[in-house]
């Protein structure tokens, strides 16, 4: 591996090139029209512009990526999260090119990329699953599911991801409607009409591991992470370790996410997603096959930099430690600043960052692409910013946390960081017993909207809120 190109943008693409740096590789970056102020594109080695803002002519746009490492020099690409980065058309035209993919091969995203298809594979290696289908060919089959599992279900796209493509019923006449939409909306959206069934498992916390695939069924795992503050579907909120897990619990799961990864020969990281439930049964949900938002928080609990180790797993290179060596240290908590407006139910604040003023001291690591002055296009995902806090124990992390998110200070745009402000302080957040449904049962109470959009513009005067 001599150049990596990186198929990315804001702040994933700066902390590849970050990686990238320390271990003397050189990087490309590409970019949009609506990214040529771009602190990645200044900071890659090279840069190349592949078009329009739409991320379809630009970051989705397969023939231009690969036409940019060519043109470039790159013999390899590091797709980062979203984008194509779990794209198996994308994986098979880089191997076709003949460039490295940093991440698994085609084989393993055809396998696990198919979140239907990815639930027979674990059910066959022991690995518990929410109780539904694998497939759900029409609506006659689907409601024999449900009845078989219980109302509510959810019925899911195959294909989807990022927290859509997921929709609830309540009953048979819900679920006929339902079915219809979905497919309709996953073929639009996903390109695949493909639906499962799933029973609603509440409450539930959604935990996840952390797993890193050297091939030929060799599998470290780097424990857990707790990601139930969602709206949406959405993570706002991450941490590890997972509060209030039992170290029996905590065991069966990585052992369970071993043995699928394993079995499918995975290489480079990945994320195997469970729900827990009340008694702490746990049910796998899905398999991510690229880094995850929320990779930082494993990192500073362990010390192990992941992007280093996706690029060391994809030259074909040794790890630098071994499955005995990874332990948890401390607590970390990430944040997920975006550029939504909590007080007007998260709507999008795409515009200009006139002050742009971010945390720093012990313990705390921001991960961003925003400056003073940049401004924040409307085309693509709203995080603008992460804020991860370590501390030896949760309760500390929680203060730094709340320290932290004072620190900042944006003016121009609304974000996510008034509400944050308002979790740390919460009860529930603060004894780490909350479930997937929580954040929004916090926010549809009255006074919790009026508070918060309090809290906004005393933010706004003087960047901290009261
Ligand atoms: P993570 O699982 O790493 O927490 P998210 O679910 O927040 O990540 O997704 C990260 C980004 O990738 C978001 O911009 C999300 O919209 C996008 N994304 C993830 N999966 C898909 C998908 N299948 N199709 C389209 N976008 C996706
Ligand atoms: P995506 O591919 O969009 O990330 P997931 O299947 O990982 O979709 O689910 C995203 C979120 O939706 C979960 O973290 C959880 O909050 C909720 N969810 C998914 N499946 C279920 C289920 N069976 N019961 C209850 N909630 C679920
Ligand atoms: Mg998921």
């Amino acid at each position: 591996m001599n150049k990596v190109l990186i198929a990315n943008r804001g702040e994933i693409a700066r902390r590849i090139i970050r990686a990238c740096r320390e271990l003397d590789l050189p990087t490309v970056a590409v970019y949009s029209h609506a990214d040529e102020e771009a602190l990645h594109v200044r900071e890659a080695d090279q840069a190349v512009s592949i078009g329009e803002p739409h991320a379809r002519k630009s970051y989705l746009n397969i023939e231009r990526l690969i036409a940019a490492a060519r043109e470039s020099g790159a013999d390899a690409i590091h797709p980062g999260y979203g984008f194509l980065s779990e794209s198996l058309r994308f994986t098979e035209a880089c191997e076709a090119a003949g460039i490295t993919f940093v991440g698994p091969p085609a084989s393993v995203i055809a396998a696990m990329g198919d979140k239907a298809a990815a639930r027979r594979i674990a059910q066959a290696h022991d690995v518990p699953v929410v109780p539904g289908g694998d497939a759900a060919a029409d609506v006659e089959a689907s409601l024999h599911t449900a009845d078989d599992v219980g109302y509510p279900v959810l019925v899911k796209a195959a294909a989807g991801g990022g927290g859509r493509g997921i929709s609830v019923a309540r009953s048979p006449d819900e679920l006929r409607a339902a079915f219809v939409a979905a497919a309709r909306e996953a073929e639009a959206a996903f390109g695949d009409p493909t639906l499962y069934i799933e029973k609603v498992i509440e409450p539930a916390r959604h935990v996840e591991v952390q797993v890193l695939g050297r091939g030929g069924g060799e599998v470290l795992h780097l424990y857990e992470r707790e990601c139930s503050l969602q709206r949406r579907r959405q993570k706002l909120v991450e941490e590890s370790p997972s509060p209030g897990l039992h170290p029996p619990t905590r065991d069966a799961m990585a052992a369970a996410a071993d043995r699928l990864a394993a079995a499918v020969g995975y290489v480079g990281a990945g994320t195997v997603e469970f729900l827990v439930d009340q008694n702490e049964r746990f049910y796998f949900i899905e398999m991510n096959t690229r880094l995850q938002v929320e990779h930082g928080v494993t990192e500073m609990v362990t010390g192990i930099d992941l992007v280093r180790a996706q690029l060391l797993v994809a030259a074909g290179e040794e790890l630098e430690f071994a499955q005995d060596d990874i332990r948890v240290n401390g607590s970390a908590i990430e944040f997920r600043i975006n550029a939504e407006d909590p007080a007007q139910d998260f709507h999008p604040s795409p515009g200009r960052i006139d002050v742009a003023e971010l945390p720093g001291g012990f313990g705390v690591r921001v991960d961003t692409a925003i400056y003073a002055g940049y401004t924040v296009v409307p085309f693509y995902d709203s995080l603008i910013a992460k804020l991860i806090v370590w501390a030896p124990t949760r309760e500390q992390a929680l203060r730094r946390g709340r320290r932290a998110l004072r620190e900042f200070r944006i003016e121009g745009i609304a974000t996510t960081v008034p509400l944050h402000m308002r979790l740390v302080d919460d009860e529930r957040v603060r004894s780490g017993d909350v479930h997937t449904g929580y954040l929004e049962q916090l926010l549809s109470e009255g006074d919790a909207a009026a508070g918060l959009a309090a809290q906004v513009s005393s933010v706004n005067r003087d960047g901290e809120a009261k």
